[in-house]
């Protein structure tokens, strides 16, 4: 869980703390990444460490409290492919990444697990999430990046992971992050949640939707929640973001207010859409609703958002 609501560099209050996958504290360290000698030097160190995926599963080691990293030698006789340099932690330990090539053989207590789980689980702790983020969006991008967007020819990883490069034609690549809008909005005290229908029973949420090209955050959220629920919005403030590595969105939260009330929802996004008053919506996050409807976990922006609306 993050420890703080402020910011790793700045003391300045810092909501995105508050959302899964953000933080860690990882200084990224982006002026080693053209220098492999200074990364070799890092991936010798005593004590560096190395996350592991299998496809959208993370290794886990064994134990009460599991730690998603293997340490020292045994990191660096781990077999795997695209080795990513995360940065240095507080302690200057080198973090490391890494696809596992086949199935590993698991030692007592040890598993596989995806990170959606892992965050809902709660067992792991925050210093691991933010970096877990980084590698499993990186690692993602660089299986869907084997070969050149504009020849063909197969690339090769370079600058610590950072990158892909083309020797035929001399193209660069680099990792991209795809903005998704995220938006509570609101009518003096009503806030609109819908649900879609992929949604565990009785789960309302913000909308959501993503950016298109040339579009700014407010008009993304205007739109989107037109599209929805025939919603006419105003005013949009921006509040927090949340990496999202499923594979690589980062989504941006936001409140917005409404200037209509009436609903027309869009039944290709969403199976319902309604205005939830104050009280129902406290209900909701108590997990106490007369009609056992809730909203999403902690962790989740969408939580974060309708909680920073309930607690003004
Ligand atoms: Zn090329």
């Amino acid at each position: 869980m993050p420890m703080t609501l402020f910011s790793d560099a700045f003391p300045v209050l810092d909501w995105s703390r508050a959302n899964g996958f953000s933080g860690g504290g990882l200084d990224r360290r982006s002026d080693l990444r053209g220098d492999s000698a200074a990364l070799d030097e890092a991936f010798a160190h005593p004590d560096v460490r190395l996350m592991l995926f299998f496809g959208d599963q993370i290794w886990l080691g064994g134990g009460e409290n599991p730690f998603a990293y293997l340490e020292g030698d045994r990191a660096r006789t781990a077999v795997c492919t695209n080795r990513l340099f995360l940065g240095l932690d507080a302690d200057d330990r080198p973090w490391f990444a890494g696809e596992l090539v086949s199935e590993p053989v698991l030692g007592e207590g040890e598993r596989l697990t995806d990170l959606r789980s892992l965050a809902l689980e709660g067992e792991v702790s925050a210093e691991v999430f933010g970096p877990a983020a980084q590698a499993r969006s990186m690692l993602f991008w660089h299986k869907r990046h084997g070969f050149c967007a504009n020849c063909g020819a197969p690339t090769a990883i370079a600058a610590g992971g950072y990158q892909r490069d083309c020797a035929a034609c001399g193209s660069q690549h680099f990792p991209r992050t795809d903005p998704v809008v995220i938006m509570l909005i609101t009518d003096g005290d009503r806030a609109l949640l819908g649900r879609q229908s992929r949604f565990k029973p009785g789960s309302y949420s913000c909308l959501a939707g993503f950016m298109e090209p040339g579009e700014t955050v407010e008009d993304a959220v205007r739109r989107e929640v037109r599209e929805e629920s025939a919603i006419k919005v105003g005013r949009v403030r921006y509040h927090s973001s949340q990496p999202w590595p499923f594979p690589s969105n980062l989504m941006l939260g936001c409140i917005g207010e409404a200037e209509s009330q009436e609903i027309t929802i869009d039944p290709n996004e969403l199976e319902d859409c309604r205005w939830f008053s104050r009280q129902d919506v406290k209900a909701m996050l108590a997990g106490d609703h007369p009609q056992g409807l809730f909203c999403p976990p902690p962790l989740a922006i969408a939580r974060v958002l309708i909680e920073a609306w309930i607690n003004g």
